[in-house]
């Protein structure tokens, strides 16, 4: 049986994940498709959920470049020092190794669709901003 085929996942049915060390942010996440876990490759694929009462997805960047989809919520997303308001239904690019981090602005959790161009979660490697600020 090869190991890339067609695969359809729930979110409900992924693991909630966090950073290891809480004071690196309040976001947790699930992963979707990553080739570590499921028989895709290519792309990765994951939601964030970044709580209300300031948690923040931080400053960090990584190689590859990413795209976020806002599936609820409004908030601010940073890249390389601009700030972008974001609400649901935005699209956002992110070039490889800006960086880059977002906070909700809104009454409701702000969900975030992502994806990377490589294979697997286990190949970002991120890189958080020494500075706790804002995004
Ligand atoms: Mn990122």
């Amino acid at each position: 049986m090869p190991r890339v085929k067609a695969c359809v996942v729930h979110e409900q049915d992924r693991p909630v994940e966090t950073w290891a060390a809480p004071e690196q942010s309040g976001v947790q996440w699930r992963t979707l498709l990553s080739a570590d876990r499921t028989p895709s490759e290519a792309m990765t694929m994951g939601v964030a959920e970044v709580p209300l009462g300031g948690a923040t997805l931080r400053l960090h960047r990584h190689a590859q470049p990413e795209v976020y989809f806002v599936l609820s919520g409004e908030g601010v997303v940073q890249i390389d020092g601009e700030a972008h308001a974001i609400r649901t239904g935005s699209a956002v690019f992110i070039p490889g190794n800006a960086e880059h981090g977002a906070f909700g602005t809104g009454a409701e959790v702000l969900r975030l669709l992502y994806v990377f161009p490589t294979d697997s979660f286990t190949e970002v490697e991120y890189h958080f901003s020494e500075a706790v600020g804002q995004a």
